[in-house]
């Protein structure tokens, strides 16, 4: 796990698939790479095998380009659309059964710590809601009281996608799905005040449709779990399958359920704020300079 796992042996480059070679070459192991600069270089995830205009991928694919160190990056995830994508992904990716994926997670963690000491190795959860807060939701809680240094994303599609449309804990009171005709009697989960009261060191929402912000949330993420604690995302991926939405709809979809009940939201502690100013030159997190005593306010 580290660069030299993309490299060629001696002698077998000829022999490898222009895939391979293509990543090698015009990949992004090893260097600083910007959404901004998507479709001029080979990306970790291309080709997946999720439905037509997915947002879920889109994020997915966002996220890959945004992981600091790619070529130090583990995956983790468990059962849902967002594995089939993830798991053919030019990165590692470990899946566990259905909802451990935050217990696997912490052992990885800990164990790359133990192995390669103070170097970065990023371990990331990318699982769905089914997975994050009804399957799996005792490991990932405590995994965030434990302050677990690994980023955990919740691909919030408000539906078990993969399996045909039964609620989860994530769905609107209210929504109305194929196995769940009658309307959803629950209100969503709010994870967002859980990750926080569980100690989480950074939480954030975001929706696919603004890549830059994801980058900055996904970066900002698995800096502070390299050394500061646990850090939450959850990033609204829509099923367009189950939830009936046009595939040339589903970014205008995004959009307006960020308006309507999805703002972006960044939580970062006080904690998290000085290490991304003095170790990573974060100067938005720098402390602001205290006015002086005798300063005379400005007249409007
Ligand atoms: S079922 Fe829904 S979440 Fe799953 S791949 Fe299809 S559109 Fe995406």
């Amino acid at each position: 796990m580290s660069l030299d796992y993309v490299k060629f042996t001696n002698g077998f480059e000829k022999f490898m698939p222009k895939e391979y070679r293509d990543m090698v070459e015009h990949g992004p192991f090893g260097k600083k790479i910007s959404v901004s600069q998507m479709g001029s270089f080979k990306e970790i995830l291309e080709e997946h095998p999720m439905c037509a205009g997915c947002a879920m991928t889109l994020f997915i694919r966002l996220a890959m380009i945004a992981v600091p160190n790619p070529e130090d990056t583990i995956m983790v995830g468990t059962a849902g659309c967002g594995r089939l994508a993830i798991s053919q992904a030019a990165i590692p990716f470990v899946y566990g059964n259905y909802g451990d994926q935050n217990g696997v997670a912490s052992g990885l963690s800990r164990g790359l710590r133990l192995r390669f000491g103070d170097k970065p190795k990023d371990v990331v959860v990318m699982a769905g809601d089914g997975g994050t807060a009804d399957i799996g939701f005792q490991q990932v809680l405590h995994s965030w009281f434990r302050k677990e240094r690994f980023t955990t994303i919740m691909l919030d599609n408000e539906v078990y996608g993969n399996t045909g449309g039964q609620e989860s804990g994530m769905t609107s009171r209210g929504a109305v799905l194929k196995m769940a005709p009658l309307g959803k009697k629950f209100e969503k989960m709010d994870m967002l005040q859980m990750a926080k009261v569980a100690g989480c060191a950074y939480v954030a929402t975001v929706v696919p449709n603004n890549p830059r912000r994801v980058e900055s949330v996904i970066k900002k993420a698995v800096l502070i779990a390299r050394e500061v604690g646990s850090t939450y995302i959850q990033a609204y991926t829509s099923c367009n399958i189950e939830y009936a939405i046009p595939t040339d709809k589903v970014m205008e979809d995004a959009k307006n359920v960020e308006n309507d009940r999805y703002q972006f939201t960044e939580y970062v502690s006080e904690e998290a704020k000085q290490y991304l100013a003095e170790r990573y030159g974060y100067k938005e997190f720098l402390p602001k300079p205290a006015a002086s005593a005798g300063a005379i306010p400005n007249k409007a």
